[in-house]
């Protein structure tokens, strides 16, 4: 089905803070919008095979697609239990954090999705928000409230372990790890291009005030121990407007991160590098394209695309989709 392609200017030219810039994206380059009809967009994911994009909606509880080849926007899935967002596993299968089944689950070849894991030491997780895979098939997911706190983000309910903590989770044996603890209200995270770093955002005060009003706005950086703990967390950058709530790192380091008024660039000493301004409030991002140079942006209504010169690093941004 269809929906309606919304209408939304494009951004402004790139604003540039640091000449290394321009070794990531073109001068005059511009965020273009690509169409939706999104109240809150978040989790975007390129799908090789079908040379697509697909994003969740949260509050209207649908995941919507578009389509390089037709440049229409459709429903791909809806009733999805309050899905956000959203990465492939080595084998290209799709990995989601959904809200409402408080769970991460996994959609495969067949389009069967079910839940991998909702749970840790005998409760349930929050509300998993967003979700990487590492090159050992292990995945690592932020596990914030919104979506129990927030009505037309899930369903009402308890934080069960009394906390917000990062995850990591093996699908090889089921093992659930907490692996970082002292973020208030964890929400994006990534790799360095070697897995020796783990970026992670704190947006807390988000759900009540919003994005502008939120206490915390910043990424911290963790030191990966033995690929399995996250250790010696400080803050790497400090985003403003609004809060970094997703983001991605490219094959050089540099962090592509999501704010309240456009898609910011750190270098990997954590200085920003200037900015692609954005219309709307920007959720989350990926790259993607068949080179998967395009940065694709879910920034409230839909959906907007950044060509770069760069490209993504982890491992959704080079896997064979085959879902
Ligand atoms: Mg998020």
């Amino acid at each position: 089905m269809n929906v309606q392609q919304g209408t939304a200017p494009d951004g402004d030219a790139v604003v540039v803070e640091d000449p290394r810039l321009l070794d990531l994206v073109t001068k005059g380059t511009a965020a273009r919008w690509l169409g939706g009809d999104a109240i809150w967009s978040e989790g975007p994911l390129y799908l090789p095979d079908d040379d697509a994009v697909i994003w969740s909606d949260i509050p209207t509880d649908r995941i919507l697609r578009w389509d390089n080849a037709t440049g229409t926007v459709s429903v791909h899935r809806a009733g999805v239990e309050f899905t956000n967002g959203r990465t492939l596993d080595l084998d290209g299968r799709v990995v989601t954090c959904s809200h409402g089944r408080r769970a991460v689950e996994r959609t495969e070849p067949d389009g069967h999705t079910h839940v991998l894991v909702d749970g840790w030491n005998g409760v349930r997780f929050n509300s998993p928000n967003d979700v990487v895979v590492k090159s050992d098939g292990t995945i690592w997911f932020t596990d914030p409230a919104y979506g129990i706190i927030q009505a037309h983000e899930g369903h009402p309910g308890d934080r069960e372990y009394g906390d917000h903590y990062v995850f990591r989770f093996d699908p090889a044996n089921g093992e659930v790890t907490p692996v970082v603890l002292d973020v208030e209200e964890p929400n994006g995270l990534a790799f360095s291009p070697d897995e020796s770093l783990l970026y992670v955002s704190d947006t807390a005060g988000a759900a009540g005030l919003g994005h502008f009003g939120a206490v915390n706005h910043h990424i911290r950086v963790y030191d990966v121990v033995r690929g399995r703990y996250a250790k010696n967390g400080r803050v790497f950058a400090v985003v403003s407007p609004g809060v970094p709530d997703g983001f991605r790192v490219d094959v050089h380091g540099d962090v592509w991160t999501s704010s309240g008024d456009s898609v910011q660039v750190f270098a990997p000493d954590g200085s920003r590098l200037g900015r692609i301004p954005v219309p709307q409030v920007v959720g989350n991002l990926c790259f993607g394209g068949p080179d998967r140079s395009t940065v694709f942006v879910a920034a409230t209504t839909g959906l907007y695309r950044i060509p770069t010169t760069t490209r993504g690093c982890s491992p959704a941004d080079l896997a064979v989709d085959s879902r």
